[in-house]
């Protein structure tokens, strides 16, 4: 929803349009467990560089899957995107990131498109939320989603999600939803309900099933109601869900300095579909955590920690934890500049795009039977 819908929100997160800026306050409000907390039950080889780095940094009832993973039994991955737009967002890439990771696990994902939350958000007509679903599967594709293991549907097609959501507003009071979200619209509370339903769906499917739902702080509200309702008499009688299961990532921020990378803000965004020339001036006038000359920083070093290219390494384009240290050390000493830094990097990207590019091509012939045939159905 756009954040016109919010009439008045003084929780430490908007579900839908806001940002995310004290994740411990966060992390209290919604229930949130520190990752590290899991950390230890889940092989080192199979954990994914955003746990070790703090990327993904909490999570709520995790354990089923993670035992689920170690003794190779079945589990789920929800997820989905909002077909607003046919160009992925580099935002988007953790959220696809973190589904490959858990997929290559051994869990079966479930691919929402979100046409009836976009409709009812910007008015975008179900034909071109099916075309953009078609470009965003490709990239999904492209990124190395299985689909002979996903799932992908639509919204306004899944007719036991719909039935589900009305089942679950008839459980919602407008106080409880009023704490968890803030005060909204009506509408914007039927999307969270809509919302839940998704998450539900592999158990709907399949019946009592771990799940995980890896999501953006920001999502953080969806989680807790999915919760609530979950722990209602009627829903443990009817369905006897497990609680579904959640991982949660920091968001990443502009690459222009601001807390966030919004489309209204080109300069603080990349998507997978820049132009070499806009990659170029983008990556070339991101902020970074330099000095204001060249000798200031050779002699205090760089600052990595506020640095918008090195936050691009951190989430996507270093995995390697040494290299990444590499990078990290000679900025700090002021061997490595950022002018030089921000060319390293600008190959790097240009690389990705380029092969990304052929391989969403490719993918194209795929994603478009896939999502006509499942659409249809
Ligand atoms: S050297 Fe690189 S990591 Fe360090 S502040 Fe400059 S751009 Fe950022």
């Amino acid at each position: 929803m756009n954040s016109d819908d919010n009439i008045q929100n003084d929780s430490v997160v908007d579900a839908f349009g806001g940002s995310v800026t004290d994740y411990d306050r966060l992390m209290n409000e919604f229930g949130i467990r520190p990752i590290d907390e899991v950390l230890g039950l889940l092989p080192k080889s199979k954990r994914h560089y955003y746990m070790n780095r703090n990327i993904m940094f909490g999570h709520t009832s995790l354990e089923p899957v993670i035992e689920s993973i170690n003794k190779k039994k079945p589990f789920a991955i929800m997820t989905g995107i909002k077909p607003s737009s046919a160009e992925y967002h580099i935002g988007n890439l953790i959220t696809c990131n973190e589904v490959i990771y858990f997929q290559k696990l051994g869990g079966k994902v479930y691919f929402c498109i979100a046409d009836i939350e976009s409709y009812a958000d910007g008015r975008l007509p179900l034909d071109q939320a099916e075309q953009n679903a078609i470009e965003n599967v490709a990239d999904l594709i492209a990124l190395g989603l299985n689909l002979d293991k996903a799932y992908v549907y639509r919204q306004s097609h899944q007719m036991d999600v719909m039935r589900l959501g009305y089942l679950l507003s008839s459980h919602a009071t407008h106080n409880m939803m009023k704490s968890i979200y803030g005060e909204h619209r009506l509408g914007v509370y039927n999307a969270a309900f809509i919302q839940v339903a998704d998450i539900l769906l592999p158990q709907l499917h399949n019946g009592p099933l771990p799940t995980v739902t890896p999501i953006g702080a920001d999502q953080a509200p969806h989680a807790r109601l999915s919760h609530d309702f979950v722990r209602k008499k009627f829903f443990q009688d009817t369905y006897k869900f497990m609680l579904p299961g959640f991982t949660f990532h920091k968001l990443i921020q502009g690459l222009d300095g601001s807390d966030k990378m919004a489309k209204r803000n080109p300069m603080s965004v990349l998507t997978l579909f820049e132009s070499n020339k806009s990659l170029k001036k983008k990556i070339m006038n991101a902020f970074t955590g330099g000095r204001t000359t060249v000798e200031e920083q050779r002699e205090l070093g760089g600052q990595p920690k506020i640095c918008r290219i090195f936050d691009l390494y951190r989430y996507f384009f270093q995995s390697d934890e040494k290299k990444l240290k590499e990078i990290e050390g000679s900025c700090r000493k002021g061997e490595l500049l950022c002018g030089e830094d921000k060319k390293n990097l600008l190959g790097i990207i240009q690389e990705f795009m380029q092969a990304h590019e052929k391989k969403r091509q490719d993918a194209l012939p795929k994603a478009r039977e896939v999502v006509l045939e499942r659409l249809d159905g």
